[in-house]
């Protein structure tokens, strides 16, 4: 049998976001995955500016482009451009994406990977946990981290969370030279019911998808997709197109073990407004990284050190799901409000200075009301 301080099961943002903390504390860590690397990955790869501020390193090698403008569209009628003075959104192919993160992490002293088939069982003892897996190999560790997407068997096998629902996003991509003309970085609100159609363009590619926080009431096709990109760019064939769940229901999330967390996807931590997930994936990471860390060197309980460390990516969730609730609810309204001043404009400073949704919703609700009290951050230490 292995043994390890930290066994983290998915190499993902929220994996590596973790392992990268914990090795350079010096935990001996390792990350077990089902798919070998590079492995795609459904996603857009937009990696917003807050996001950004996260990393431990430059990811300027796997960006393809940035963007200061975000055209917003209220189902494939009218459009509104919003502009600012720095970058809103990093565009990557998460293939890459991952496959560089990854490296930077297991170029650190302490952690390693492995392949695995996936889990057979999970047993959690006083002060350890013991991971077996499908090909009866055992994993011994004092820490377990569930950080295996939105399918989670971590949590499905410790009954750690069951989240409400999940949302779910299709994607596919179409070669530059397919169209006549490339699109701005895109949202068209309504599309889909209670959600979005996107358009991001990649260098080379332009990545196109659908997204609904609610496919409990809908479902979201290829039909749909092919039909939104005929209206928005004139052609109607997208290639790889592929559909996958984005965990949220996060903010009710009780952590309960004190040796097995759940962190991004797996956890339910993808904001429910735009399922927007790379971000809380590796804010939760490196919440569960600095439980650890704390509880090592105080003695303190990890579970409540955890609970503490968790609570921001929660909070801000929770108001992400409160406003989606109301943003799709009277989308004509909402609508109206983003594509004019001061709203988009605030929002726009907002998201190039890296807030969050709830650090840009007190700037709006405060007095702050003038937009320029927002200013944007440069980005170069982290895209050069
Ligand atoms: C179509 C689509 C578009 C999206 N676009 C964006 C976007 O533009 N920007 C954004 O911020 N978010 C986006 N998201 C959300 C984002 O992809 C996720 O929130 C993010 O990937 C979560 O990261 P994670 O590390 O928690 O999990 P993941 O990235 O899903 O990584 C989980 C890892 O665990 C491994 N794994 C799974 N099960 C097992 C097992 N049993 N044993 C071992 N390993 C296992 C997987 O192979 C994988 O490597 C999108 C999601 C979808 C579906």
């Amino acid at each position: 049998m292995s043994s390890y301080d930290v066994v983290i099961v998915g190499g993902g943002p929220s994996g590596a976001a973790a392992a990268y903390d914990l090795a350079e504390a010096g935990f001996r860590v390792i990350i077990l995955d089902k798919k070998e690397f590079p492995r795609f990955k459904p996603c857009a790869g937009g990696v917003t500016t807050k996001a950004l501020h996260l990393f431990r390193y430059s990811i300027a090698p796997v960006i393809r482009a940035t963007t200061n403008t975000m055209v917003v569209g209220h189902g494939t009628g009218k459009q509104k451009t919003l502009s600012t003075n720095a970058p809103i959104c990093a565009l990557t192919v998460r293939t890459e994406l991952d496959q560089f993160c990854l490296e930077k992490t297991l170029q650190q002293q302490n952690v390693t990977f492995e392949l695995i088939p996936g889990i057979k069982s999970i047993h959690q003892e006083k002060d350890t946990v013991t991971l077996i897996t499908k090909d009866d190999r055992s994993f011994e560790c004092l820490y377990l981290l569930g950080a295996d997407g939105a399918h989670s068997q971590v949590r499905k096998l410790t009954g750690e969370f069951t989240p409400d629902r999940t949302a779910v996003a299709l994607e596919g991509i179409i070669p530059y030279d397919r169209l006549k003309n490339i699109p701005e970085f895109t949202f068209d609100f309504g599309v889909v019911h209670k959600g979005y159609g996107w358009l991001f363009p990649k260098h080379d590619h332009v990545n196109v998808g659908l997204y609904t926080r609610r496919p409990d009431e809908v479902k979201i096709s290829k039909t749909q997709l092919n039909q939104y990109v005929q209206a928005r760019l004139g052609v109607d064939t997208v290639d790889h197109v592929c559909g996958f769940p984005i965990g949220t229901g996060g903010e009710y999330y009780q952590p309960t073990s004190e040796r097995v967390f759940l962190v991004g996807d797996a956890g339910g931590m993808s904001e429910a407004l735009l399922g927007e997930g790379i971000h809380n994936a590796i804010k939760s990471g490196q919440a569960a990284a600095s439980a650890l860390i704390n509880a090592k060197r105080s003695n303190f309980s990890a579970l409540e050190a955890y609970k503490e460390a968790i609570y921001p990516v929660m909070h801000d969730a929770l108001n992400c799901r409160k406003v989606a609730r109301v943003f799709y609810k009277v989308l004509p309204v909402s609508y109206a409000f983003l594509s004019r001043y001061p709203v988009g404009t605030m929002a726009m400073n907002g998201f190039a200075a890296g807030l969050t949704l709830t650090e840009c919703k007190h700037h709006m609700t405060s007095f702050k009301i003038d937009p320029k009290v927002l200013e944007p951050s440069s980005l170069t230490e982290y895209c050069n």
